[in-house]
């Protein structure tokens, strides 16, 4: 058999105008490969739309084709609301609803808040529930406040043990209470999917402040309660 016949003929082009059609056709396959440029598929001004073409590409993936056309966009706009606690006020969230506590001093707590995180060494999801405690001092807060808190925070690129003591600071300086306890377990994905532990596994953070930092019993019937 004679193999020599079977050299592509291009790769070294003898003419100028050969050089050219080899460009133009590189030129038309990277730009096929390449594509998600398009104006018309991207929202003007959004950075993050072509990166994440561009890693549909890094991936091998065709960006084009249709069932990811719109998949920058569509990113972009998840990783946006995933994100939207950077820029959640806290005082809006609060929005007036604290009030005065009348005298009452025993612990109120909201148990098994639904969260979901995002992981900062992956960006992939966490969630899990989060339970908030506190003694009140002269303020207490609408219960309704306390899981939309939770979401400010948990809508970052996080790790739990922060998240955890974010939202105990939150309620610490919102209400000035006498104590406050956090305590999140979550369901870590980026553990899960990339098989680094077993899939069942969860972890547990808490957070204490005031009273419950130097009190046993008091931290010993806060996990009773949310047990
Ligand atoms: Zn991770």
């Amino acid at each position: 058999m004679n193999f020599d016949s079977k050299k592509p003929s291009a790769i070294s082009p003898s003419s100028a105008a050969e050089a050219a059609d080899l460009h133009r056709s590189v030129g038309a396959a990277a730009a096929l490969h390449f594509v998600p440029m398009e104006e018309d598929r991207l929202e003007p001004g959004d950075a993050m739309e072509p990166m994440v073409a561009g890693m549909l590409d890094a991936l091998g993936e065709d960006p084009a084709r249709e069932g990811l056309e719109r998949t920058p966009h569509r990113v972009s706009k998840a990783m946006r609301f995933l994100t939207s606690g950077y820029t959640t006020d806290l005082a809006e969230v609060v929005n007036g609803a604290v009030f005065d506590a009348e005298g009452y001093q025993e612990m109120v707590l909201v148990k098994e808040i639904e969260f979901y995180s995002l992981c900062e060494h992956h960006m992939l999801p966490f969630f899990g529930k989060v339970s908030v405690a506190y003694l009140p001092h002269k303020k207490i807060i609408g219960l309704s406040k306390i899981p939309r808190l939770v979401d400010v925070f948990a809508r970052r690129l996080q790790v739990q043990e922060r998240m955890t003591q974010q939202v105990a600071e939150a309620i610490d300086a919102i209400l000035a209470p006498r104590g406050v306890a956090v305590s999140a377990t979550g369901f870590h994905l980026c553990m899960a999917m990339r098989g680094v532990e077993k899939q069942a596994s969860q972890t547990t953070t808490t957070a204490f402040t005031g009273l419950f930092l130097g009190d046993k019993d008091l931290r010993r019937e806060f996990l009773v309660q949310i047990r």
